[in-house]
């Protein structure tokens, strides 16, 4: 396995089909098109996934004329790592170049018993929170499957995972950059490939896509494939939540809370809760009259709530509430009978924590409606 992925083979490579990102089916469909058995599909998704190759040379359970083949006709590429950073608390951050201008960034926490990657979806993001650094940034475009799941590929290579040394990735978060609902088709595509057996096997619990509630594609995704939910509510009422995301004047709390209930009535083998996000900004919805106003919306919503003190960023106007806010607003949750923490603040000093991301992005925001809507209108 090599382990510089910063070769240009993007350029030398170019016009052959990049296996990574297929579903299983779709690569399935591609062995077909070589006139080879959906086995080979197989066994091939196990190489890319599992032992993180990517030549095919190496592929030593396939015929040589087959490895020769697919030399000439495909390809595995991930995006090109350009920085890596560790925190003093052993966070990582990368910065992936995904083409010549621009570059998301991944995260990866480490804990005691598990290893979360925090993953982005989209070159910036197309919405406007205001308390988020990826919103400042602006919104290039949406990632493709391979450059999401090629995040995932890439952290593994990075932290030296193979299948003798076991994961260190347990839990996969659609928590970096973007909006990941805003890119339903590829994001679904990741999903499936994070959930196959054959790929990463991750179970529903452990893949979180955290999303500020494009409610259309959220009852679509339900429908699809399973995971756990988590949405960035950050305010207990519409006015207050429509000044901090602009998105809220589409999709208000309350439909927004009710495409949750459809979410965890869904079926039997569905997580029987989801998570609601809140951010702590000082003096804007930390007081008690929020928590208790919060406690009161989500009375009969099974949910566990994440307080995650606010991270600033340069240029925001925005404090984080004081501990002694947190906690009181956590203990009047907590009085209230609902299952509250507050979400630990990790690798603040490289600039890895939540809405801290801002990767390197050409801003395209004008465009930004035009993406958002072809997202919730057209897309299948
Ligand atoms: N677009 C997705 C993913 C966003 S990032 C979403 O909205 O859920 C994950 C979480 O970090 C979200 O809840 C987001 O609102 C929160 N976040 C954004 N900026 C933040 C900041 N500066 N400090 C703390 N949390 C922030």
């Amino acid at each position: 396995m090599s382990t510089d992925n910063n070769s240009g083979i993007a350029a030398r490579w170019k016009g052959r089909t990049n296996l990574l990102g297929l579903e299983r089916s779709e690569l399935e469909a591609f062995f077909a098109s070589l006139g080879e058995k959906p086995f080979r599909a197989r066994q091939v998704m196990k190489w890319i996934y599992q032992a993180g190759e990517d030549d095919f040379h190496r592929m030593t359970d396939l015929s040589k004329a087959l490895r020769d083949k697919l030399n000439d006709v495909a390809e595995i590429r991930a995006p090109k790592i350009m920085t890596r950073q560790v925190s003093v608390d052993g966070t990582r951050k990368w910065l992936f170049g995904t083409d010549e201008q621009n570059g998301i960034e991944t995260v990866f926490i480490p804990e005691r018993k598990r290893g979360t990657l925090c993953i982005s979806s989209q070159v910036g993001c197309v919405l406007d929170c205001t308390f988020c650094s990826t919103a400042q940034q602006g919104i290039n475009r949406n990632l493709s499957a391979a450059e999401i799941v090629g995040q995932v590929w890439l952290a593994n290579r990075e932290l030296g995972c193979t299948p003798k040394t076991g994961r260190a990735i347990t839990n996969v978060v659609f928590m970096g950059m973007g909006e990941p609902l805003a890119n339903y088709r590829n994001v679904l595509a990741a999903l499936r490939i994070l959930r196959d057996d054959l790929a990463y096997g991750l179970s529903k619990r452990k893949v979180t896509i955290s999303t500020s509630g494009l409610v259309p594609m959220l009852d679509k995704m339900i429908d699809e494939e399973e995971f756990a939910l988590a949405i960035s509510l950050h305010a207990p009422n519409d006015a207050l939540r429509s000044q901090l995301m602009p998105i809220n004047d589409r999709y208000p709390i309350a439909e927004l809370l009710a495409a949750c209930r459809r979410y965890i009535e869904a079926g039997e083998m569905r997580q029987k809760h989801i998570y609601v996000e809140y951010v702590m900004l000082a003096g804007v919805n930390d007081k008690p009259e929020h928590a208790l106003e919060l406690a009161n919306l989500l009375r009969s919503l099974p949910c566990k709530v994440n307080l995650i003190p606010f991270n600033s960023f340069p240029g925001t106007t925005f404090k984080r509430s004081s501990k002694e806010d947190i906690d009181r607003f956590q203990e009047i949750l907590i009085s209230k009978g609902i299952i509250t923490i507050t979400r630990r603040t990790r690798g603040e000093d490289i600039d890895a924590a939540c809405g801290q991301l801002a990767g390197k992005v050409v801003n395209r925001s004008r465009k930004r409606a035009a993406i958002l809507e072809q997202r919730v209108g057209t897309q299948t």
